[in-house]
């Protein structure tokens, strides 16, 4: 069976590049019909920041991509978080001990230290220089009286063996010599990344692991580490990184990736999972507006490339306008949606609110199915272009008088033809409507009577067509408007 896992650290929140990681192993569970599984890597407890395990699930919850297994789920491979699973690490360190596939590593920080030091002098990178990979075992015994909690180090091979990566296929990386042989068991009991990562990715039974490419490297130590387990590994297939369009690294430049940023601004999680998935990777073509169960059928390991993906977070909100579009096509979607907006417009005007009829939901619905396609948020219905839908503005009569010095003929013909059209308005009827209002009226043209007509209703210069706001007000708030600009 199909069994996945996110594997985040919690050293900061979910941002873009962690939800791209997490929804293509989502993607895969669901398509194989599988389980995707969260699970936590705090074992380096000096860089854990508060909240952000639980930021990491609520944001999965929040995206539509919830784990079947994780630490707030539970599942039969728990716990899911590694500093809860350290018998099994210390009984891997000491299977590795006994085999001498691992040794204890009794040099000081200051010696490894200065190792480093010199290396970065010398322009080479820091490896460790194996030191305490020979001792014989009365010098082990000796040096354990001494210091009874060695650090535990793996024994590289020097011939790192080639794998098949489903993405970047054949690989091979000579890492022992390159880094020397890593801590893989600390000396406060704690694993390192290498061995923790490898233990659990056996025993929660993971049989792909899909990461991020900046782990391609570290995956000869994991199959030198399986193998010294006598483990069958799983297969590998490292996901290209995501980039900002010009190429740099995405934490850089955009200050705010973290989700919750996104959720806070009203961008729909579904805009989210389409913008980062179309990018290149993954999928026969780009195409915008895809939901979660069109990339999960759509969806091919094969097709993901090794190229970065460059994501255009510029394009966000149109990516937004769609889905938010696609929501409000939806019946019960919709109402949702006019829930939501309510709760928007009570926020930002509530006790500005002169009529609270505003909050009707046949008003907020006939206010989202006018402007639907102008918007990307829903937020922005409550920004201060929209505020005349929600509150009357102030309108001083100079204002009007500047327009045109035919405001109260015009006024008049308005209410006239409110009072005509039996208090009930139609687009077309408006249609034709409108354009007679500047009929015979010296020195004041159609153009002019409709800016009146904006600013009388909704104290803008520009804005919506005027038959567009009357539309959106209705025929009983475009008349107490308009009868309060008459002299
Ligand atoms: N904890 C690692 C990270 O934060 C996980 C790498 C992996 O998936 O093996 O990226």
């Amino acid at each position: 069976a199909v069994r996945v896992r996110f594997a985040p650290s919690p050293t900061g929140f979910l941002h873009l590049g962690g939800l791209r990681t997490a929804l293509y192993n989502y993607i895969f569970a669901k398509k194989y019909q599988g389980s995707f599984i969260l699970r936590l890597e705090d074992t380096d407890q000096t860089r854990l920041v508060p909240g952000a395990a639980e930021n990491i699930e609520d944001m999965l919850e929040w995206a539509g991509i919830p784990p079947d297994e994780s630490p707030r789920r539970g599942g039969p491979a728990g716990p899911y978080q590694q500093s809860q699973r350290l018998e099994l690490y210390a009984q891997a360190t000491e299977a590795l001990l006994k085999t001498g596939a691992a040794y204890p590593c009794f040099c000081s920080p200051q010696r490894l230290e200065l190792l480093k030091k010199e290396a970065l002098r010398n322009h080479q990178t820091p490896r460790y220089d194996n030191r305490c990979r020979n001792m014989s075992q009365e010098q082990v015994a000796q040096k354990l009286a001494k210091d009874p909690k060695p650090a535990i180090r793996f024994r590289l091979e020097q011939v790192a063996p080639a794998f098949q990566d489903l993405v970047y296929g054949w690989n091979r990386h000579e890492v022992a010599s390159v880094e020397g042989d890593p801590v893989i068991m600390k000396s406060d009991g704690f694993p390192t990344y290498h061995l923790a990562c490898v233990v659990d990715d056996h025993h929660m039974g993971i049989s792909h692991v899909l990461r991020g490419s900046e782990w391609l490297v570290s995956t000869a130590k994991h199959l030198l580490l399986y193998q010294a387990l006598g483990w069958q590994p799983p297969h590998f297939a490292h996901l290209p990184l995501l980039l900002n369009r010009d190429g740099s690294k995405l934490s850089k430049r955009q200050g705010d990736i973290f989700l919750e940023h996104f959720a806070a601004d009203g961008f729909l999680p579904d805009s989210l999972l389409d913008i980062i998935t179309n990018c290149g990777s993954g999928f026969a073509e780009n195409q915008m507006g895809r939901t979660l169960p069109e990339l999960i059928a759509q969806f091919n390991l094969t097709q993901v490339t090794c190229h970065s993906a460059l994501l255009d977070l510029e394009k966000l909100p149109e990516f937004n306008r769609l889905h938010l579009q696609r929501l409000v096509s939806n019946e019960s979607q919709r109402r949702q949606l006019v829930g939501k907006l309510q709760v928007l417009v009570e926020e930002a005007f509530g006790s500005q609110l002169q009529n609270r009829d505003v909050l009707n939901p046949v008003y907020v619905e006939r206010i989202l199915l006018l402007r639907q396609g102008h918007i990307c948020r829903l937020q922005d219905l409550v920004s201060p272009v929209y505020s005349y839908l929600w509150t009357r503005p102030a309108v001083g009569r100079a204002q009007l008088d500047a327009i045109s010095e035919k405001v109260d003929v015009i006024a008049k013909r308005v209410l006239g033809l409110l009072e005509r059209s039996g208090m009930s308005l139609t687009q077309d009827m408006l249609n034709g409507e409108l354009k007679k209002l500047s009929e015979g009226l010296e020195g004041t043209k159609y153009s002019n009577v409709m800016k009146l007509l904006r600013v009388a209703l909704s104290g803008q210069q520009q804005g919506p067509p005027v038959a567009e706001m009357m539309l959106a007000l209705g025929p009983k708030e475009v008349r107490e408007r308009i009868q309060k600009v008459v002299s």
